[in-house]
This record gives C-alpha cells, sequence and structure tokens, in this order.
C-alpha cells in the first residue's frame, strides 16, 4: 500500500459511518454472518442466479465455477462466500489480495485446498501481478506450475490441485486485468440496500445481539446507514449503549434519533465532514462549480481523501454533482442543510 492509500484508509477509519470493517466491527460480523440464503436479506439479482447455479452444481456433484463478487465494502461480499460454503458443505479459506505478496504464498494456500473447498481472495484486485500469473492455470486447469532448480538444470513440474471454487471480491472492478476477470464463470454486482431491506438487516441483528428496538426505532437507523449492512450494524450498537446509560435500555425512535445525533450522523446518514464539504460548496463557492483543489485547501483536507472517502455517497445519493466546471451542491443539498436558493447566482428560486 502506498503512502496516498494508507492515508485515504485512515481517514476512512476515522469515522463511523465508514464502510470499512472497523476493530469495533470484529466480534459483531462472525456472530451477526448469516450463513444460509434465508438469512441473507435483498440482493436478489446475484441471490436468484446464485442459488441456482449452486444447485445445478450440486446436483451434477461438480463444484461451483468460479465467482466474482464486486460493489461497496460491507454489502455481503464474504458473507456470501461462507453461505456458498455452508451450501455445498465444503470449507472456506480466505485471504486477500495484499496478503498474497509472494507466488509461494498462493502455492502454499492452493495446494492445501480439498475437493470443491471455497477459496475466498479479498481485494482481489491488489494482486500483485506476479502472484497472479500462478493463478491463470490454477483457475482454469487445476494445476499450478513450479520452476525447480537453478540456470541450465532448471525445470517447470505441474502440480495437479483438486478442483475448488475460487470467490474474488473487489471494490475495484475496473482495476480487475482482463485475463483475470475472464476466467470467473459468474460475474455479480452488488448493490446498496434500500432502507426496508436494512431495517430488516437491523430488526435480525437486535434479534441475534437480544436488543429490543421496536420497526419505527429500527426504520430511523436503517435510513441513516447509507445503503450498507455493516454501518447499520454498526449504528445499531451505538444506539444500544447510548439507550443503555441514557434511555433505560428502551430503544424507541426518539432514542435512535438522539442517539445519532449526539455522534453528528444526520437523517441522510451525513456526517460533519460530508456536511463541511457541501456548506464549503455552498457558502465559499456560491453551490460550484469549483474544482477539487481549491474545496481540498478550504477544508484542509488531501484531494483523495475528498474523492475516495467523501464524495461517492454524495453522488450517489445526488447531493453532489460532478461537472466539467468542478464540483456543484445539487437543489436535494441545499434542501437537506435548509439553505434557501432564492437569489444565488445560478442556483433556481425554489420559493424557499
Ligand atoms: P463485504 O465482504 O462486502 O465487505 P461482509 O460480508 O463482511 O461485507 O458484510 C458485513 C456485515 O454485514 C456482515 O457481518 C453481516 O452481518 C452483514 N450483512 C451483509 N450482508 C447482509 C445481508 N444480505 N443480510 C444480513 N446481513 C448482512
Amino acid at each position: 500500500m502506498d503512502r496516498r492509500e494508507a492515508v485515504v484508509r485512515a481517514m476512512a477509519r476515522e469515522r463511523l459511518i465508514t464502510n470499512e470493517e472497523l476493530p469495533e466491527d470484529q466480534a459483531a460480523t462472525v456472530a451477526l454472518r448469516p450463513r444460509s440464503f434465508d438469512d441473507y436479506i435483498g440482493q436478489q439479482e446475484v441471490v436468484r442466479p446464485l442459488r441456482i447455479a449452486l444447485e445445478a452444481a450440486r446436483q451434477r456433484g461438480e463444484p461451483l465455477e468460479h465467482v466474482l463478487l464486486h460493489g461497496p465494502p460491507g454489502l455481503g461480499k464474504t458473507t456470501l462466500a461462507h453461505i456458498i460454503r455452508h451450501y455445498m458443505g465444503v470449507e472456506v479459506i480466505a485471504t486477500s489480495g495484499p496478503a498474497l505478496k509472494r507466488p509461494g504464498d498462493l502455492m502454499g494456500l492452493l495446494t492445501n485446498l480439498k475437493e470443491g473447498d471455497v477459496f475466498f481472495i479479498d481485494e482481489i484486485h491488489r494482486l500483485d501481478p506476479a502472484v497472479e500469473e500462478y493463478l491463470y492455470p490454477a483457475m482454469e486447469d487445476f494445476i499450478v506450475d513450479f520452476v525447480v532448480d537453478k540456470g541450465a538444470n532448471a525445470r517447470m513440474l505441474n502440480f495437479k490441485l483438486r478442483r475448488f471454487t475460487l470467490v474474488g471480491a473487489t471494490t475495484m472492478a475496473g482495476l480487475l486485468t482482463a485475463p483475470l476477470r475472464d476466467r470467473f464463470g459468474l460475474v455479480y454486482r452488488m448493490n446498496y440496500y434500500t432502507p426496508d431491506e436494512l431495517r430488516a438487516v437491523i430488526l435480525r441483528s437486535a434479534k441475534l445481539l437480544r436488543i429490543e428496538i421496536g420497526e419505527d426505532a429500527a426504520a430511523e437507523i436503517a435510513r441513516r446507514s447509507r445503503g450498507t449492512p455493516r454501518i447499520a450494524n454498526r449504528l445499531l450498537r451505538r444506539v444500544r449503549d447510548y439507550a443503555q446509560v441514557e434511555a433505560g435500555g428502551v430503544i424507541t425512535r426518539e432514542v435512535a434519533d438522539a442517539a445519532l445525533r449526539l455522534e453528528g450522523i444526520d437523517n441522510a446518514g451525513l456526517d460533519n465532514l460530508d456536511r463541511a464539504l457541501l456548506r464549503t460548496i455552498i457558502d465559499v463557492y456560491q453551490g460550484g462549480p469549483v474544482g477539487i483543489e481549491a474545496l481540498a485547501a478550504t477544508l484542509n483536507e488531501s484531494q483523495s481523501t475528498l474523492v475516495e472517502v467523501v464524495e461517492p455517497y454524495l453522488l450517489q445519493i445526488g447531493f453532489l454533482a460532478r461537472t466539467p466546471g468542478g464540483r456543484k451542491a445539487t437543489l436535494a443539498a441545499y434542501q437537506h442543510l435548509h439553505v434557501p436558493t432564492s437569489g444565488q447566482a445560478g442556483q433556481p428560486n425554489l420559493g424557499l
């Protein structure tokens, strides 16, 4: 990981509403992970075809084809890898692109796989090219090539692997090389969850964690969870703590609202940094367009933090627009922040 990437990731981890896994999530991640399709909420465009492919493979007594899951962090890619392995009654061996530093690291794992096992590689777009080369024959023909001896005596040995299913997960499908991508038989894109689906995720988690919560309180948390189950589960735990200390353990809609406001998370799931970015565009640059360099300087943040950590969600919910001239705050952003738009250059008069 280069320095820039390290800074961006550190920044992402400081935010309660980050979709990256935080250390505080780890215990809950394991406890709350659905083990079967029946427990897995939403993502029907992925689940339906995947179930058919799995059932067909099981009936034929074959391992499932290799699966590529792509989409933002925290949407349930790792969870699906575990569901596949439960469905097929096999083991999962999990690693990540950056953890496989040398071809030997990959060999060690591949040669230990048993027939049908799920080999899960998270962040597969970050595989070292030298390691990736070894993955091609492994995926295609279930063999790995070893070079033994050196110089004139060097020989290539083929090692036959057991047939396995590679499940690759990536947040950046565009960074995958074509040869790697082509070796996946099943490619699925994960989507953000609707508030209703997230409410169901929260109610399920609450039951498992023995947290008493009503439908409307769960809906309140869901609305602020940025389409992401990982965030929904994290916010649920924060609300539980607040309710325990401040409200006699009872989570009502008002308690959920107060708990999340205390954390600086508003009813659209924005935090202070999101709002600071929008307010800077609106207050300092009259709603934009403004270049990213100027924005970064005014906010005293790095450009890459803004582009990679803050902007994606604001763009997705339509609060921010990228135009050739720079960034603009949209009408929805003005309305959300209760800023009247009348009389501002370039902004239509909403009559507010
Ligand atoms: P990813 O691998 O995409 O980053 P994970 O699979 O680790 O995400 O999911 C994060 C957490 O979110 C899981 O521990 C699980 O509790 C929850 N989760 C994800 N998807 C679902 C779902 N469809 N239904 C219920 N809970 C989910």
